[in-house]
């Protein structure tokens, strides 16, 4: 290899002082002519390469240049030779001798003859790697759930907002955000602790990795709430195929530290519109969906439309409301008359919560005690209306001596009847009326019940010692597994109305109610029926041998002092 020229041609004190700094300089130092051969180095540069200068003199820089990052070099060359540019920084990727990949910042000057010809390029470079990775692990830190290893939420709103600005309406292609939210699962956190519920999250985690096609992105939004997104979705139906794929996840349990955890999950469907195009607020519509299929029962998957959004907020302004109809004592308990089917006699009435806005006119319960599940409302509406059925049926014992006291059957919800608080607020209220437990029914839905099945058996538990007797409710609507009817063991069941509307001698309701009427009898529970409206309904019911009923055909729910009257003398007898 031939000796090369320093480059500066001027007096030799220049020259010497440019060779110290050159050589010495704890920055690598290269100089390369037009062709990108390497004409000098120094000792640094030959360290960062783990190479000798022999080595390298006469090779070119992109032979050790990382392959995809040889473009770089070049087109920063070209533009300094073309006089584009006197100097140039720029990072890349080298290949040292041992193969191992090298950051490095290379800031590069032009050096030029007497006629403004170049010359040479002469290049200081900076061994990065260590800042480069430090850098990189942060960034993937900042920007993925150390559990999952998954997307986390900075990077898809990341992800969302450069969609945004690159996907067009015009190329027909439509983003899905599909939101994954596990169905209870602070129940394993609570039973097996963090730790086990941290190992179901990553089988769940892994088991939705499987079923993720390869152009789409899976994150982990928060505990127990993951995000999956398409980029290429053409219609809506083939967002709702995805749907049920990732449903389908949750199919076989989850085995995790020898257990086996069947775990089921809500999602909430989005696809962007064509109109709004892609936006982060494809995150919060996906919620709304989702919060729909916890509202459909679960285990499944809902569209959003703008008219969900437009209904979930109407709920927002509901719960609002109720807030302020409880604070200021706007609820009120009506009661519907239990009949006995043989006798006609009143056995007990049904508490019924009934709420008049000013604003809505009479709010249906079915959807008011929905929207009171939120939060701890739910709680305070379920011991106003204990306490204060309670409170009028001794009110209307005291008047009505003569009869056997009725009872009374108020409703209980999930919450409720899940909550620790529940026998004591039982209790205080039966002290505050002194009522006898035994006329104090409590009824409680399948749902409810088989929502947590240890909690139910001691619930129950808990309300026999106080000596209250139990109705399961809505009978038949839920799940209606039999072996739990026989575990849980009411005293009551009440069977749906559904069964009893349009009933008629022969059709496939009287059938199904002739079942039920005998299974409970055979469980030596008291069987009643919901929703009588009409005297053939009631003769078939009595031919049935079923115990008890209540509808229209005796008495809608009414208002206490009417209640009381029609205890008095019953209209229908
Ligand atoms: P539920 O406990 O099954 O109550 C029976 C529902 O059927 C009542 O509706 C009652 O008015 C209605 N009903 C009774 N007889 C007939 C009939 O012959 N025909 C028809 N079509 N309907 C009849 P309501 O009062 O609208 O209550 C709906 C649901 O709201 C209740 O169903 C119960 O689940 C819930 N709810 C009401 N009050 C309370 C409460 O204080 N606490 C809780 N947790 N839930 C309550
Ligand atoms: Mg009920
Ligand atoms: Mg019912």
């Amino acid at each position: 290899m031939e000796e090369v020229d320093p480059p500066s041609r001027s007096s030799s004190e220049a020259e010497t002082r440019f060779r110290l700094a050159f050589e010495n300089n704890v920055s690598g130092m290269v100089i390369v002519d037009t062709e990108d051969r390497i004409l000098h180095v120094n000792s640094a540069f030959c360290k960062i390469l783990w190479s000798n200068t022999e080595e390298l003199l006469g090779k070119q820089i992109s032979s050790f240049t990382y392959a995809e990052d040889r473009q770089v070099t070049e087109e920063a060359h070209l533009r300094m030779l073309s006089g584009d540019l006197d100097q140039t920084t720029y990072q890349k990727r080298y290949v040292r001798k041992d193969g191992a990949i090298i950051w490095v910042e290379v800031s590069n000057g032009l050096v030029r003859g007497d006629n403004n010809e170049p010359l040479y390029l002469v290049a200081s470079i900076k061994d990065i790697t260590t800042e480069h990775n430090l850098h990189e692990q942060l960034d993937y830190q900042a920007h993925h759930d150390p559990l999952t290893g998954l997307a986390n939420r900075a990077l898809i709103e990341e992800l969302l907002t450069s969609l945004a600005e690159t996907t067009s309406v015009k190329d027909n292609k439509r983003v899905a955000v599909l939101i994954v939210d596990l169905d209870d699962f602070k129940d394993v956190n609570d039973t097996f602790g963090h730790r086990t519920g941290d190992s179901v999250i990553e089988a769940i985690a892994e088991r939705l990795k499987s079923v993720k096609r390869p152009q789409d992105t899976l994150g982990r939004l928060e505990g127990d709430e993951f995000v999956y997104i398409a980029t290429d979705i053409c219609s809506v139906d083939e967002a709702e195929k995805l749907a049920d794929e990732v449903l389908s996840a949750f199919q076989d349990p989850f085995n995790v530290e020898e257990e086996s955890f069947r775990q089921s999950a809500s999602i909430g469907v989005v696809v962007s519109n064509c109109d709004e195009g892609v936006s982060i607020d494809l995150i919060k519509s996906a919620d709304t969906a989702m919060y729909e299929a916890k509202r459909l029962g679960k285990a499944r998957w809902s569209l959003f439309t703008p008219q969900l959004a437009e209904e979930a907020l109407d709920r927002n302004r509901i719960h609002h409301e109720l807030w302020q109809a409880y604070s200021t004592g706007r609820l009120q308990m009506y009661y519907q008359p239990i009949v006995s089917l043989a006798t006609r006699d009143i056995v007990g009435f049904e508490a019924l919560m009934r709420w008049h806005s000013d604003k809505r006119g009479w709010v249906p319960p079915d959807l008011f005690i929905q929207v009171a599940e939120r939060d701890k409302l739910i709680l305070l509406l379920g011991s106003f209306a204990l306490e204060e059925s309670l409170k009028e049926l001794s009110e209307w014992v005291q008047k009505n001596t003569h009869r056997p006291a009725p009872y009374v059957s108020v409703n209980l919800s999930a919450r409720q009847f899940h909550s620790k608080e529940l026998a004591h607020s039982i209790q205080s209220a039966l002290d505050n009326s002194g009522i006898n437990p035994q006329n104090l029914v409590l009824e409680i839905t399948e749902t409810a019940a088989l929502s947590d099945l240890e909690s139910t058996s001691r619930t129950l538990a808990s309300l026999s010692d106080l000596g209250c007797t139990v109705a399961l409710d809505d009978f038949g609507t839920g799940y209606s597994s039999l072996s739990y009817l026989a575990k849980l063991h009411p005293n009551v069941i009440k069977i749906d109305r559904s069964f009893v509307s349009s009933l008629s001698t022969g059709s496939e309701n009287e059938i199904l109610l002739d079942c039920l009427g005998s299974l409970g009898h055979r469980l030596k529970m008291t069987v009643l029926a919901e929703g009588i409206e009409t005297e053939s309904e009631l003769d078939i019911l009595l031919e049935l041998g079923y115990d008890l009923g209540q509808g229209y055909l005796f008495s809608p729910a009414v208002p206490s002092t009417e209640a009381a009257r029609i205890l008095e003398s019953p209209p229908w007898k």
